[in-house]
């Protein structure tokens, strides 16, 4: 046994759990989705149209009145390419860009205002992108300002917007705090100077050091950190200096993130060089690493590359089995619709889920006449929802008794999933989950692959050619 052998051995073992091995590890490192919804994304149809998405909002105008929103917003615009980007957006140096986008997002509003009337609660806010930071604090003023005038922000939300360590200081985050924003989140991926190098991301450590400590001061309610191992030039050595910083950062929450090298599909990574990336047993290395480096700094394991400190809400809620998940990952509130706004946002509403277009232009286009930019989207199926419900129960709570499937869907559930049941016996075999009578368990090592858990209930899963297109679990 290699030390890294042993450091998984201790981490993850309990009494009620096998050992975990780097080959169990190794053979379940397979290709699989993140369930931030159920279908994934790549299911979205052109079939569901902006119709469709009017339906969906004109319903819960007449049944989902009382219930909060939660709202996305989605900025594109970054400085500068970071070479393992997966995101969409938009690298440009021109800032006046953003005044126009910002014009979109307010016809985008008003459209929305025009079918769910003024006034509706939010309880949940979330800017992504690109880098929101990309907008100045006058246009993130001015879109709070839309926001605020459409909505209430109910008292208590969570309200977070993301971050590029390299585009704010302590005035921006001070700014952020007197918009309302009560979350942070840094994107850091490693400390390492040759790795930020490699991927075109340079952020020296003090710098993340000193926003942290400026976020506290002001108060923040949560700050995360988003690492990635995987990344070119990176060595489990390397990549474990990289923890011990974040340990001494001591953020409320950690996201960890397996690179996924997919240049066909993410034309940025074509400028990775594929000879510099770490070897799978390296990061096989890293990921144990890193989940014992947490769990040993008093770090709970959220699930799905999640960990937070055991006081923060994240972390009660998960002992208190009051996870729920959406597009963001995690989260402590319960499922609610959520409108997305901006271009290629992806929204739920109702029995729905629907994506705005994908290009600026195409986006622009549609606003201009008027239209929501829906372009594709889902109509849930009574399926696809009994699915999804098995499939947010096992990735939130690590659990399901058949019995409250049963009675909200009307279905014999051992008959329903007769072949699923049958191939979650292997997984028993590994320890992964337990099974009996009434319901499934995931064990604690099970929660380290809690999707292969999930993907058993995937009907659009059911061949290796889909699988191909999504990332590695490690
Ligand atoms: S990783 Fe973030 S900051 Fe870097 S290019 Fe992608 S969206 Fe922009």
């Amino acid at each position: 046994m290699t030390s890294n052998d042993t450091i998984i051995s201790k981490t993850i073992s309990t009494d009620t759990t096998p050992i975990m091995t780097p080959e169990l590890l190794q053979k379940y490192d397979v290709s699989g989705p993140r369930y931030t919804s159920y279908p994934t994304a790549d299911r979205f149809v052109e079939a569901f149209t902006e119709e469709s998405y009017k339906q969906a909002l004109e319903q819960r105008r007449v049944g989902g009145m009382a219930l909060p929103l939660s709202i996305y917003v989605h900025i594109p615009f970054c400085e500068s390419l970071c070479f393992f980007c997966a995101c969409n957006k938009i690298v440009t140096k021109h800032h006046e860009r953003s005044a126009e986008y910002l014009r979109y997002l307010s016809k985008e509003i008003d459209l929305h205002v025009t079918h769910l009337g003024t006034g509706q609660t939010i309880s949940q806010l979330h800017l992504g992108g690109g880098s929101p930071t990309f907008f100045s604090d006058d246009e993130l003023s001015e879109l709070m300002s839309m926001i605020k005038r459409s909505f209430v922000l109910a008292p208590g939300g969570e309200y977070s917007i993301e971050v590029d360590p390299r585009t704010v200081d302590e005035n921006r985050l001070a700014h952020l705090a007197s918009l309302g924003f009560n979350r942070l989140s840094f994107g850091i991926q490693d400390f390492d100077p040759e790795v930020q190098k490699a991927v075109h991301r340079i952020q020296p450590a003090e710098q993340v050091f000193s926003l942290v400590e400026a976020a506290r001061r002001l108060k923040f309610d949560s700050i995360n950190a988003d690492l990635i191992y995987g990344l070119p030039k990176q060595t489990p050595e390397s990549f474990n200096q990289t923890l011990q910083k974040i340990i001494e950062l001591r953020p409320n929450r950690i996201a960890l993130y397996a690179y996924a090298h997919l240049p066909e599909r993410f034309k940025p990574q074509r400028r990775i060089d594929a000879y510099e990336l770490p070897a799978a047993q390296a990061k096989i290395s890293m990921l144990s690493d890193a989940i014992s480096s947490f769990l040993n700094a008093g770090y709970v394991y959220v699930g799905m590359d999640h960990f937070a400190l055991p006081e923060d809400d994240l972390a009660i809620a998960k002992r208190q089995g009051r996870l729920h998940r959406n597009f963001q990952g995690y989260s402590t509130q319960p499922d609610c619709d959520l409108i997305a706004l901006g271009v290629s946002a992806i929204g739920r509403v109702g029995a729905t889920y629907s994506q705005n277009a994908k290009t600026l232009e195409e986006y622009y286009d549609h606003l201009n006449l008027d239209h929501f930019p829906v372009v594709r989207g889902l109509a849930l199926s009574r399926d696809d929802l009994v699915r999804r419900a098995v499939i947010m129960a096992i990735m939130c709570q690590g659990e399901l008794q058949y019995e409250s499937i049963e009675l909200a869907y009307m279905i014999e559930f051992k008959s329903y999933f007769a072949a699923e049941l049958e191939a979650l016996q292997g997984l028993e075999k590994t320890g992964m989950v337990m099974l009996d009578e009434n319901g499934l368990q995931v064990t604690d090592m099970g929660w380290f692959f809690v999707r292969a858990v999930a993907m058993q209930f995937d009907r659009y899963l059911q061949t290796d050619r889909t699988r191909a297109k999504f990332s590695k679990i490690i």
